[in-house]
């Protein structure tokens, strides 16, 4: 009998197969990189661990949580971080902590909020105006429009509104006039705690599950023949399935497909998402990292946000030292600069900004990753949608962050591929 053949052993991957060995199914997993965890991962360069980008887990179904703590104990992290503005550290939201500022920041960031403009929130379609409706003028243009452009490589006014939900906090009155007072004693932010694996860094919480997969790795899968049913791999090898998962990014899959129509390559091409780097700084001295993440708003300084791997756990860094990691991120059609270039200017205004001191830096090293955020333009619906109707009519099921096209988190994209699997085996 052939297998149930799933592309890419990130977690929606490994979810999917874990549900289908569940109902004792045959299942292989492919997965073109050298190690299992896609974008779960994480690398360790001279004892310093470091994720592939920032990554807690706030999953809120029990069910969920027991199996991501099955393979060892979490840390359980109040989300407390903070951002840094022009020389001036504000706890998060920034809205809501506005007491380091100069007080005539204050003013103009509070009669903004107090004048902004009031439209009901199911008329606004676009994200700028969304901004300036929730935190006035003055905020909006120099706090999120600011990390849009560095965070969503777009301008606020070319996104849609539907990707924000419960993510971004919109203060009231109250809020914004006390904090820029005193420091509040409340946390605004979307979930209570972050928790993250003791040991072995985030790829832990899916230890569970990877122990029972089978995965072949170095497998690039580079031609699919849906009528044939044949995944072809770079090494020259093949496979041949019974049901196809893929978790590859929609406009990856598109470019492995035999004959695919014109309208459909053209939807795939006009997905965008964006791409960064992580620039991972390991220190010979204990007190770099002070706040497990912080949001940089200053545009000529590269990175948009920074987080401490060794305040997630001590166990991501050797004893007496701290690390930190950087994201530096453009959208997908932006020219993007050589990686020697981002990693010197990432470390000078890290520094400038009195982090830490050259020789303080033990561990250097920049990477890439092609695929990080999707970005929620005006068309991202309509054309999702054409892709995945027609990967439908192909009989492939795709899951996951870039299969499904969705701001997943990992428990999302966990239970995408949990939900994926049953449909295969509703198929059958
Ligand atoms: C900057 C950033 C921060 C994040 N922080 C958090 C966080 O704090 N908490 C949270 O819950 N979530 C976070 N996420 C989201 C989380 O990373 C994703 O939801 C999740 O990891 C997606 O898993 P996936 O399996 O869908 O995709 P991936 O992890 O991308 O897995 C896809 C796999 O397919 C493989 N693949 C690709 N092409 C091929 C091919 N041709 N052949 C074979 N294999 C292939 C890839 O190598 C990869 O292993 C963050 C994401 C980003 C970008």
């Amino acid at each position: 009998m052939k297998d149930i053949i799933v592309l890419g052993s990130g977690i929606a991957g490994l979810s999917a197969a874990f549900r289908l060995q569940q109902n004792k199914l045959p299942v292989r997993i492919f997965e073109k990189d050298a190690d299992w965890g896609g974008l779960c991962g994480n690398f360790t360069l001279d004892g310093f661990r470091f994720d592939r980008f920032v990554h807690f887990t706030f999953a809120p179904d029990p069910e969920v949580q027991k199996l991501f703590a099955a393979s060892g104990p979490l840390f359980n992290h109040p989300p407390v971080s903070c951002n840094y503005y022009h020389g001036y550290w504000l706890y998060h939201p920034a809205q809501n902590n506005l007491y380091p500022l100069p007080t005539e920041e204050k003013v103009k960031i509070i009669s903004g909020f107090v004048n902004r403009r009031q439209i009901p929130v199911e008329q606004i379609t676009d994200y700028a105006t969304w901004l300036r409706v929730q935190y006035g003028d003055y905020f909006a243009e120099h706090f999120p429009f600011a990390y849009t452009r560095k965070y969503w490589g777009a301008e606020p006014d070319e996104l849609e509104t539907k990707w924000v939900g419960n993510r971004m906090h919109s203060p009231t009155l109250e809020e914004v006039l006390k904090g820029a007072f005193e420091k509040p004693s409340e946390i605004f932010y979307y979930t209570s705690v972050m928790r993250y694996p003791q040991k072995g860094g985030f790829r832990s919480i899916l230890n569970a599950l990877h122990e029972k997969a089978d995965i072949a790795l170095n497998k690039k899968a580079v031609f699919i023949d849906p009528k044939a049913k044949q995944v072809k791999f770079e090494d020259g090898t093949s496979a041949a399935y019974e049901k196809l998962i893929s978790s590859l990014p929609l406009p990856e899959i598109v470019k492995i497909l035999p004959d695919v129509p014109s309208a459909v390559l053209t939807a795939a091409k006009n997905l965008r998402n964006t791409c960064g780097y992580q620039v991972s700084l390991g220190f010979n001295r204990p007190d770099v990292a002070k706040y497990l993440w912080f949001y940089i708003y200053d545009e000529d300084i590269p990175p948009a946000r920074v987080y401490s791997p060794n305040l997630k756990s001590p166990d991501n860094a050797p004893q007496g030292c701290s690390s930190l990691q950087a994201e530096v991120f453009y959208g997908n059609t932006d020219k993007i600069p050589p990686a020697s270039e981002v990693l010197q200017k990432t470390v000078d205004k890290l520094q400038e900004m009195g982090l830490f001191k050259p020789e303080d830096i033990v561990v250097k090293d920049i990477r890439f990753e092609p695929y990080a955020n999707i970005t929620f333009d005006k068309n991202i619906y309509q054309n999702r949608q054409t892709v995945l109707d027609y990967l439908n009519s192909l009989h492939i099921y795709s899951t996951g962050r870039f299969g499904k096209w969705a701001y997943y988190w990992t428990h999302q994209a966990f239970e995408d591929g949990k939900k994926t699997a049953e449909q295969v085996i509703d198929d059958k």
